[in-house]
């Protein structure tokens, strides 16, 4: 290796960044609140490794999809398993449900998921290598009252969370049988259009014909403009279900776009698809940004089976991208373990300093949020990050005070100053405002 090679400076992975300050908050907070609904509708958490054999997405996500093909990390491990970095969390769950026989479990077992999920994506506004996902999953459950939870979900967590402008879009692709005849006809009309076509789409006829509706190409989105509309082939109890879903959506006052290309690439879903958009906004030069895809779901019944299970497990379910939601909220998310300090503590000279610990400690035994900045010295600097705090009170804790075992508590405002004792500052702070 050259010398100089030796010296570069480590750097993270590209597409994968530190999260920390507002951002790990914003995160953190964002959990939180998902995390409130979900339990508040009898869902429990579960977190599947990060880690998981290959073919959990192979056949889980799909061959012939973006996902499994081109962006999965993989690995070989010494002992040679193939082993995969999860690029969604559903996968990882059915493998869970049919691994622990749940569905011996009252049905449906509902769960809420959060973490990191990793795609080696070319990484640009808004996508990444390695984001957060928030998802739910509804298994052991053939009701359109699951499909229409998990959207009503789905909602409530945006909306709660700040995005105002929202855009669902659904579809549906029917069960299997209307799938599939779905998928014939569709590779009927794009076979008359086959010579307009580039080698991607031509190789899609072949693996996965659905994923033709997402084609960025300028002529095959003119070709896709006639394609044929998955609902045309929804046999009778496939369009029962997606009557049930979209009236019960109009029952909680929830607008939705029918697209009839959504169809979301992977092999795995069934009837309900669908998805929530941003409203497009403007970039700095006031050219109009493309929408964002904030999170998306469906029904994926026949999971279970493409994963190897011996039954079948009607599921449904969403996930979102936590990332994008953080980047495109106006409101700012905090966890609960940040709050905002009522008082802030200085502290002044050495004798005090090595006292200070055991007063916040008594302070936080007592809840009451108290900033400081130990390592700081002087009078002036630390009243001006008091200032800049907008606490009411501060609290100067000085070598007469660290002697007697007082404190001086002075309102801001005022500037009018009380010294009180150690052990009664918490009783005295809890009463002030
Ligand atoms: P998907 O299952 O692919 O629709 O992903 C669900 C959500 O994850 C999307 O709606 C996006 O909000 C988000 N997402 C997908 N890919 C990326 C990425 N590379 N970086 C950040 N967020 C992403």
């Amino acid at each position: 290796m050259a010398k100089n090679e030796n010296k570069k400076e480590l750097q993270s992975v590209k597409g994968m960044r530190d999260m920390m300050g507002d951002q790990y908050y914003a995160l953190q907070g964002f959990f939180e609140k998902a995390q409130e609904i979900c339990e508040y509708y009898g869902l429990q958490p579960i977190e599947t490794p990060t880690l998981e054999q290959e073919d959990v997405f192979l056949k889980g996500v799909g061959e012939g999809t973006d996902i499994a093909e081109k962006e999965l990390y993989s690995l070989k491990t010494k002992g040679r398993d193939k082993l995969a970095m999860r690029p969604e969390t559903t996968a990882g769950i059915m493998r869970a449900y049919i691994e622990h026989g749940m569905h011996s479990k009252p049905q449906p077992v509902m769960f809420y998921t959060y973490g990191p999920v990793y795609r080696h994506d070319k990484p640009q506004r808004g996508r990444y290598r390695q984001f957060w996902q928030f998802g739910v999953e509804i298994l052991g459950s053939t009701k359109t009252i699951s499909d229409v939870m998990a959207i009503h979900l789905a909602d409530l967590i945006l909306k709660e969370s700040g995005i105002k402008d929202i855009t669902l879009k659904i579809n549906s692709l029917g069960d299997s049988d209307s799938r599939k005849e779905y998928v014939k006809t569709l590779t009927a009309y794009y076979r008359k259009h086959v010579n307009k076509m580039g080698a991607t789409d031509r190789q899609r006829m072949k693996t996965n014909p659905l994923r033709i509706l997402d084609s960025k190409d300028e002529k095959v989105i003119e070709i896709n403009k006639e394609a044929p509309q998955s609902i045309s082939s929804l046999n009778t109890l496939s369009k029962k279900h997606f009557k049930e879903v979209l009236e019960h959506l109009d029952q909680l006052g929830i607008e939705y776009e029918i697209d009839h290309k959504l169809v979301r690439g992977l092999d795995y879903y069934s009837h309900t698809v669908f998805e929530f958009f941003t409203t497009p906004d403007k970039n700095e030069e006031g050219e109009e940004l493309k929408p964002l895809a904030l999170g998306g779901g469906g029904r994926y019944d026949y999971l279970a089976k493409i994963m190897g299970g011996k039954r079948d497990v009607p599921a449904v379910g969403f996930a979102f991208g936590v990332d994008r939601i953080i980047e495109a909220t106006t409101k700012e998310i905090k966890p609960k373990v940040k709050k905002k300090p009522k008082v802030y503590f200085i502290q002044l000279g050495q004798e005090a300093k090595l006292k200070s610990l055991a007063i916040i400690e008594e302070l936080r035994n007592a809840k009451i949020p108290v900033s400081h900045s130990l390592s700081k010295d002087g009078l002036s600097q630390q009243l001006a990050i008091a200032e800049k705090l907008g606490v009411t009170q501060v609290l100067i804790f000085g070598h007469k005070e660290a002697l007697e075992g007082s404190v001086i508590v002075r309102t801001m405002k005022t500037r009018s100053q009380k010294t009180v004792a150690i052990d009664k500052l918490a009783d005295y702070l809890k009463k002030t405002k």
